[in-house]
């Protein structure tokens, strides 16, 4: 459920119309909602109830301050991926012990700044990342909570781009290594092993694969305990998949997931941690562009629109499917007709959508990307020299630019001319 809905004709945002925000900031743009964001949080906490946890939200979902804030004061830790996402989870006033830090490449500077700012663990995706982490702790005189990443090599069912818990990803280490790591990590005096961290993939339609993997990890725990290991907190990671089409797709509800953590885990009396990021951000955030011509082609019509690939690359980058919709719902009974819904960008890529049924439209008119917050505005470029779209987010009827776009000369400026030009 999300907070974009008709009312009288008109496609709003929590309390705001659509139209109102576009006239203001002018198109594209992104926007979101704050009762959604909060919803969807509020969904995962409630669903571990009864459990002693922590929903971090991965934060490279979408990374906005606005966001991160209203999250984090809902309670929200952070999972962050670089040095760069754990200083915004820091200005955003999030305490260093709710952030887990993640990726498998950290630099040596990136483990300092998160050792003297404060961290909840980092998750370690590799031996001679450890031996780094070790090395800087001691440097520092601190001892450094962590898990290690396992890879349980289970198929997560998801497009390939976005499945990491295979052997042949680089993500994590191969489970069937998992006791040999750990007792690495235990002669490491820099180092203290807290427990076991595990992320299968990214847009799960299907609890199964969550099984398999809290399955193995249950095992894991068990066997590291008895060798002696103090495994006292699961990391669980992301990866729960949101419906892009209304119609047809219903993945596992965060309570369904909640209870299959449960049934998995719950006799081990570990914390447990989750990552979400999409199905926070999700469903919380629209782009929203304007047509600006419609083209009629052999056997096709174009609806060019003025945004693109370099403002929401997932069509591009993953075949991914986003609904497409009217900002003025379409009287009842209008007859749709089938347009390719493209973006201004000079590449074939750059193409939204092919025969998609749509109400006839006109140039100026507003169409709204539902289900475009997550992965969306954090993925952007300036491709052709397009400037990064604003970012909007409201709250019942209130609405904030949240990132304002900026102009041809801040972009041109930040290049350089060599002297001997
Ligand atoms: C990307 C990522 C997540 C979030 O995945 P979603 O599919 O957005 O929920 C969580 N943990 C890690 C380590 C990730 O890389």
């Amino acid at each position: 459920m999300d907070h974009f809905l008709y009312r009288d004709g008109a496609l709003y945002a929590e309390d705001v119309p659509i139209s109102e925000i576009a006239a203001a900031v002018g198109t594209p743009f992104y926007v979101y909602s704050t009762a959604t964001l909060l919803r969807h949080f509020q969904l995962f906490d409630d669903a571990l109830e009864g459990t002693d946890h922590l929903v971090c939200y991965a934060m490279k979902a979408a990374s906005n301050q606005a966001i991160l804030r209203t999250l984090a004061q809902a309670g929200a830790g952070m999972d962050v991926v670089s040095g760069g996402e754990y200083l915004r989870a820091k200005v955003a006033g999030v305490p260093g012990d709710k952030i887990v830090f993640s990726g498998v490449g950290k630099t040596a500077d990136e483990i300092r700044a998160a050792l003297t700012g404060g961290i909840r663990q980092f998750n370690v995706e590799s031996e001679p990342e450890m031996e780094v982490i070790n090395a800087v702790a001691l440097e520092l005189g601190v001892v450094a909570p962590i898990t290690v990443r396992v890879n349980p090599d289970v198929d997560a069912k998801t497009h390939a781009k976005i499945a990491t818990g295979k052997s042949e990803n680089k993500f994590g280490i191969p489970i069937t290594r998992a006791s040999e790591v750990y007792a690495h990590a235990a002669t490491l005096p820099g180092l203290e092993v807290i427990g076991i961290d595990v992320h299968i993939g990214s847009q799960l339609t299907e609890l199964e694969p969550f099984e398999l993997a809290y399955t193995k990890v249950a095992e894991l725990t068990e066997q590291l305990r008895a060798e002696g290991h103090n495994i006292r907190r699961l990391d669980l990671g992301g990866g729960l998949g949101i419906p892009y089409t209304r119609a047809n797709d219903a993945p596992p509800l965060p309570v369904e997931y909640g209870a299959l953590i449960k049934k998995t885990l719950g006799h081990l009396g570990c914390e447990i941690e989750i990552e979400p990021g999409r199905l926070i951000a999700g469903n919380a955030g629209l782009m929203v562009s304007k047509v600006i011509y419609v083209k009629s082609g052999e056997g096709r019509d174009f609806l060019i629109l003025d945004g693109a690939m370099n403002d929401l690359i997932r069509p591009a980058m993953y075949e991914a499917y986003h609904d497409i919709v009217a900002v003025q719902e379409p009287a009842p009974g209008v007859e749709q007709q089938p347009y390719d819904i493209v973006g201004p960008v000079c590449e074939t890529g750059d193409t939204f959508a092919k025969q998609r049924n749509m109400p006839p439209l006109a140039p100026g008119d507003l169409v709204a990307f539902r289900s475009a917050g997550a992965y969306g505005a954090v993925m952007a470029s300036e491709y052709n020299t397009r400037p990064l779209i604003p970012e909007v987010l409201v709250h019942g009827d209130q609405f904030a630019v949240i990132r304002e776009r900026p102009s041809f000369d801040e972009i041109i400026n930040r290049d350089t001319i060599p002297g001997w030009l």
